[in-house]
């Protein structure tokens, strides 16, 4: 059983080029689940193309996922629960759209500002302000 969800995992994570943004190259997540944790192997590489404080995105998936997050020793996230590499996908995807991609343009060239204490997503690329929705 456990195999048969590997393989769903597998073929949910293959690329779907028409979907990609042209400028915006999300990784695809690589993460396998062992024993009660699921541990992403390429985070580091997910972390480079986010560029954000990785103690937000942390925030983010400890809620979402309402387990508890952490890095090992050689940078993986190891999330406390299981979880198949499409929900952690969709989970980093959202976060993405969320905190990451200008609503107004699309591309990612975007940084988070305070404006009279509450949270802005300013776009470097066409100028836009917009709201943050959470965290
Ligand atoms: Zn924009």
């Amino acid at each position: 059983m456990e195999y048969k969800k590997m393989l769903e995992g597998l073929y949910a994570s293959l690329p779907e080029r028409s979907k990609k943004h042209e400028r915006f190259e999300m990784p695809e997540v690589d993460s396998f689940v062992h024993g009660t944790k699921t541990i992403v192997k390429n985070f580091s590489a997910i972390l480079k193309v986010i560029n954000r404080d990785k103690k937000h995105l942390f925030k983010f998936l400890a809620k979402e996922t309402a387990t508890s997050t952490a890095i090992d020793d050689s940078g993986r996230l190891v999330l406390s629960g299981r979880f198949s590499r499409e929900q952690v996908n969709r989970l980093i995807k959202s976060y993405i759209t969320q905190f990451i991609l200008c609503p107004e343009c699309k591309r990612p060239d975007t940084k988070v500002t305070e404006k009279q204490g509450v949270r802005m997503l300013k776009c470097d690329a066409c100028g836009a302000l917009s709201s943050v929705r959470g965290l």
